[in-house]
């Protein structure tokens, strides 16, 4: 049995479905990546999730519904007194708007207990990791959950970072650009998007940032760049897989976290990068054809 690990946040969503009257899910992208490579892994891999959440009913109903999908919650930690942050999904004229309680959420606390955290890095063979997993860190537990996940790495563990660039989550530009490097140090793979790598970086193509990436320490990286052309890079020459653009775009929700996902799962068993990036635009293209994070 082999066992891959997604860590970081995942939230109660409430969304809208008329007015004043809301349903409730469970999301968070990390989360949802750990979903999407559940599907597409065979059975001799266990997925786990490993974040911090309550001791309260809604803690219970989001590890039952995560169990309930095949991800193993045993490494879920429960901090006494917190409970799961929460996002709404309001439509007004069907334009969707996001409104976010996330500030005071048990995930924050998941670089704080470092026996816990080894735990959990040592049951794993491949852990994944995004920047919303650190941006939601205070700086002091960021360094610290990049320090354990760079011990891991040195004693075999396998590391993916989505780079997930979520501005209002980070304290400064400078800290995010340093949490990414620093976090590309520790990853076999990084999935960066373009456009929020330019934004961040400055970066003039797809090759540059691949470029900085391999210069931190990444193995592996994969740039999307939305209906463009992905550009991948695993040590030889860049790998440029078309996207077959989707005309009807419904709901660009978990596009990345489900290219991950299926990345993920190809990779880890055997696919070539080439491979992978066509296996994984695949699935996404069907994520932003339908409504919500988790498309069945
Ligand atoms: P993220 O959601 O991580 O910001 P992107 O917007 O680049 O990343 O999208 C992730 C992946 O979703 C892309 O690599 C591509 O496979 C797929 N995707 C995104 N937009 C489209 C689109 N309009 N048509 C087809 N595929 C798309």
């Amino acid at each position: 049995m082999k066992t891959l690990i997604c860590i970081g946040e995942c939230m109660v969503e409430l969304a809208e479905t008329g007015p004043g009257r809301y349903a409730r899910g469970f999301a968070g992208d990390t989360f949802n990546a750990a979903w999407y490579a559940r599907r597409a892994l065979p059975d001799d891999w266990q997925v786990g999730y490993a974040s911090c959440i309550g001791e309260d009913a809604i803690s219970e109903e989001m590890t039952a519904f995560i169990e309930g999908e095949g991800i193993s919650t045993r490494m879920l930690r429960r901090v006494p007194g917190r409970t799961v942050g929460l996002y709404m999904i309001s439509l007004a004229e069907g334009e969707r708007s996001f409104a976010y309680w996330r500030g005071q959420s048990a995930a924050r606390l998941l670089a704080d207990d470092a026996d816990w955290l080894e735990g959990v890095l040592s049951q794993a063979d491949h852990v994944h990791v995004s920047g919303i997993t650190l941006a939601i860190l205070a700086p002091d537990a960021r360094a610290r959950f990049l320090d354990a996940l760079g011990a891991a790495r040195r004693q075999g563990l396998g590391v993916s970072f989505d780079t997930n660039v979520r501005p209002r989550l980070w304290e400064s530009e400078a800290a995010t650009r340093a949490a990414m490097t620093a976090a590309a140090g520790v990853s076999d793979i990084v999935l960066p998007s373009f456009d929020e790598e330019e934004a961040l970086f400055g970066d003039a193509d797809p090759a540059a940032t691949i470029a900085r990436y391999a210069g931190a320490g990444a193995r592996t990286v994969v740039v999307k760049n939305g209906p463009s052309p992905m550009l991948g890079w695993d040590g030889g020459d860049p790998v440029e897989i078309p996207v077959a653009p989707v005309e009807a775009v419904v709901d660009t929700t978990a596009a990345g976290d489900s290219f991950a996902g299926a990345f993920l799962a190809a990779r880890l068993t055997g696919a070539d990068l080439g491979q992978a990036m066509a296996q994984a635009a695949t699935v996404a293209g069907r994520v932003i054809g339908a409504p919500g994070a988790l498309v069945r």
